[in-house]
Order: structure tokens, then C-alpha cells, then sequence
């Protein structure tokens, strides 16, 4: 028997972690704004500050796996972590390249960094991505979509979709007498021809789906472009950087954002839920302030250090 379920088992998951959730300044117990999304058997690791390989650590989660490292902008909360993240991967044996994605202008900054590395057992690529447009390619299986923010050094935004084969109706094809050894290929998308007969997968499968979607933004003021990339989000992941609406001078001078323009733009681009992150080290207890976000947009959580979900198809 076909089994739909077992079938699709394993490759419509995908896990995110909040590795830190401080802006600026690390804490005794807020580590560095990162965030791990598993796929697959892969990794794709965002911004990677001072500290983030210990958190990763503790967390138990595998560094090995880690594909591509996107970076958001090259301020040092986001990259001063990356030459001691790579020479514990170099340590463990690792001989796969390295991707690391960054906004243009990073290269040479990237490049000073990792001199301090001195031998890595494997390649480290860095690609860099526009500062005034959109861009979209594929890494571990995800299409990423990148959008220039607004802040002091070219920033980017990233959204990651994972597409959704319709589901596969087994009531259809027993309708049409259509032998279960055909049903992978047809779920697959393959035409098959049974006795002449030219089944389309179309035919036994349910309407388009989804994708499922995640949105990643910090280090920004609220620009418009954002929506494109938080639109119908799963999980919009947004910088809180301060809480209180009193605040908002200091965000806009600073380029950042508060709790309450965060879940603006969860609720204006019909996200599912928001999590905020990037809080500033003068906020310690930044639950106190989770009202400020949800009077405006509900389903927001307050980001906390290793919180983990799973996305499924
Ligand atoms: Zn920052
Ligand atoms: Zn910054």
C-alpha cells in the first residue's frame, strides 16, 4: 500500500531555534540575536555574534550540519562569533565548504575576520547579495528571499519557503482504478499511462498548498519592503529591540524598532505568529513589556534564548 503519511515523512519539517536573543551586548544568559533552521538533515545559521557557538552548544545543536550562514549586516553583534564557529567545525573534521551569504560591501569585512583563522580543513565561500534590491535563491532546499532594511550599513532581510506537494487523494485514484504502484509517481507530478489511459497527477491530488514560511528581521526601521518578505508568514521573527512605546525616539535615532512596530508588521502582512528578538541589554525582563506588541498583534511571544519550533507540512 502507498503509504501517503510515511511518504512524506522527514522532508516537510523544518525546525527553527532562536540560538540568542540580545541586541548589542551579550547577557550571562541572552546570548547574541542568531537563529538555526534545520532542514533536512542541513542547517542555514543567521548572524552569528560573539558567543553564538556556546549557545549552540548548549543547546545540543549540531554545528557539523551547518550548510550556509547567512548574515543579516556586519555589525559586530552578528559576525565578531564567526572565525571561532568555524574553527570548532574545522575541528571536527569537516571538509564541506562553508557558505556565508552576506550583504554587499561584506566581503572584505568577512575576510579581515577569518584571518584569525588561520588553516580550515574546508572551503568558505562568501557570496554577497544586493543592498538596494530584492533577491531570491535556493540553499539547503529553501527558497530565500532577500530584502535590503534600513539601517546604519547595508542590512538585509530573509524570508525561507518551503514548498508543499498537494496531498495525494487515495479516494481519487480508486476511483479511477488506478493501481497503488502508481500513486508515488503520480504524487510526485509524473504523468502515468495505464492501458492507454494517460493519467495526470492532477488528477488524484488535492489543491496547491502553502509553503510553509518563515521571515527573519532585525536591525531596521519599519520599511515597506518588509511586507514582501513577512507576507503570510508561519513565523515572523522580528527585532523588539525596545519594549515601551516611550521609546520609539530612541529606536528611530538608534535604527531600530520597538514591540509595538514590530507586531504592526506581523499584523498588517497576516502573519501567523511573531517572535521577538535583538532586545537591548537596558531591557533584561523584556516580558514586561509583551503588551505593548500584543494589544496590537496577539500570537506574539517574547523570544527567549534555545526556544525551539517545528514547522510541518
Ligand atoms: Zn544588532
Ligand atoms: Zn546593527
Amino acid at each position: 500500500m502507498y503509504n501517503v503519511t510515511t511518504s512524506e515523512k522527514g522532508d516537510k519539517m523544518i525546525n527553527v531555534t532562536l540560538v540568542g536573543t540580545g541586541g548589542m551586548v551579550p547577557l550571562p544568559n541572552r546570548y547574541l540575536a542568531s537563529c538555526l533552521i534545520e532542514y533536512k538533515g542541513k542547517s542555514i545559521l543567521i548572524d552569528c555574534g560573539e558567543g553564538t557557538q556556546v549557545s549552540l552548544h548548549k543547546g545540543k545543536l549540531s554545528m557539523n550540519k551547518i550548510d550556509t550562514i547567512l548574515i543579516t549586516h556586519c555589525h559586530a553583534d552578528h559576525i565578531t562569533g564567526l572565525p571561532g564557529l568555524l574553527l570548532t567545525i574545522g575541528n571536527s573534521g569537516r571538509t564541506a565548504p562553508v557558505n556565508i551569504i552576506a550583504p554587499r560591501g561584506s566581503t572584505h569585512i568577512l575576510n579581515s575576520l577569518l584571518v584569525v583563522c588561520g588553516f580550515l580543513p574546508f572551503q568558505v565561500n562568501i557570496w554577497e547579495l544586493h543592498d538596494t534590491k530584492s533577491q531570491e535563491f535556493q540553499q539547503i532546499g529553501l527558497k530565500i528571499t532577500s530584502i535590503p532594511l534600513k539601517h546604519h550599513i547595508n542590512c538585509l532581510g530573509y524570508s525561507f519557503e518551503l514548498n508543499l506537494r498537494p496531498r495525494f487523494k487515495p479516494e481519487k485514484a480508486k476511483k479511477l482504478n488506478i493501481p497503488v504502484k502508481y500513486w508515488k509517481n503520480l504524487h510526485n507530478g509524473e504523468e502515468v499511462v495505464i492501458d492507454n489511459r494517460t493519467i495526470k497527477p492532477e488528477m488524484v491530488l488535492g489543491s496547491p498548498r502553502k509553503p510553509i514560511k518563515i521571515s527573519y528581521v532585525t536591525d531596521t526601521r519599519p520599511v515597506k519592503a518588509i511586507d514582501k518578505i513577512v507576507k503570510d508568514s508561519d513565523l515572523f521573527i522580528c527585532e523588539g529591540m525596545y519594549g515601551d512605546n516611550a521609546l520609539l525616539d530612541g529606536a528611530v535615532e538608534k535604527m531600530h524598532m520597538i514591540f509595538s512596530e514590530a507586531a504592526t508588521m506581523a499584523l498588517n502582512a497576516n502573519a501567523k505568529e511573531l517572535w521577538l528578538t535583538h532586545f537591548s541589554p537596558s531591557m533584561p525582563f523584556p516580558d514586561k513589556y509583551i503588551n505593548f506588541a500584543t494589544e496590537i498583534f496577539e500570537n506574539t511571544v517574547v523570544g527567549k534564548d534555545l526556544m525551539k519550533k517545528t514547522l510541518k507540512g
